[in-house]
């Protein structure tokens, strides 16, 4: 049996998840913006980084700094952009509290804001630029990172 995970409208599947901890749960990215883009998001759904309490925020950045280190290892990164777009004006799709991580490296955009520009059109239903992955993509991405938690 698979247990899965609303997170907004979409479910997450386990076979998308890498890592457990306290309070939060790291998967893999339907519509990565770049290779190694992760989210890491509370059990408790809240949508507003307010509504989280102290040790929620603390759990999932101290999640977010070890999911961090992996896949920018793990993806030849240089850097890391972690990403909370809190509300609705601030880009945020999924109204369920979350962090994306994304290795970072030279050249990866031509201006290095247009992250930014990329993270707020992967959701957008009419964005035809990314095709959502598949769950076989995903579980095989999953599985990797998994060992290193
Ligand atoms: P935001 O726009 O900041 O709320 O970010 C939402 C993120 O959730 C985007 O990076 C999406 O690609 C990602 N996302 C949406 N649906 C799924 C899903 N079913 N599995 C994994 N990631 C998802």
């Amino acid at each position: 049996m698979s247990l899965t995970y609303a997170f907004g409208k979409n479910t997450i599947f386990s076979s998308q998840i890498f890592m457990y901890s306290k309070y939060c749960f790291g998967f893999v990215n339907l519509k990565p913006v770049l290779p190694g883009h992760v989210l890491v998001a509370s059990f408790r759904v809240v949508q507003r980084f307010s509504d989280l309490t102290s040790e929620e925020v603390s759990d999932m950045y101290i999640s977010a700094q070890k999911i961090g280190k992996i896949v920018e290892r793990e993806y030849n990164g240089t850097s890391l952009s972690l990403v909370m777009q809190d509300g609705p004006e601030a880009g945020q799709t999924v109204p369920h509290c979350h962090v994306h991580i994304i290795p970072r490296k030279v050249g990866d955009f031509v201006e290095n804001d247009d992250i930014y520009k990329e993270i707020n059109k992967s959701t957008r239903v009419d964005n035809e630029e990314r095709e959502p992955r598949s769950l076989e993509e995903m579980d095989k991405e999953a599985t990797h990172l998994r060992q290193f938690f």
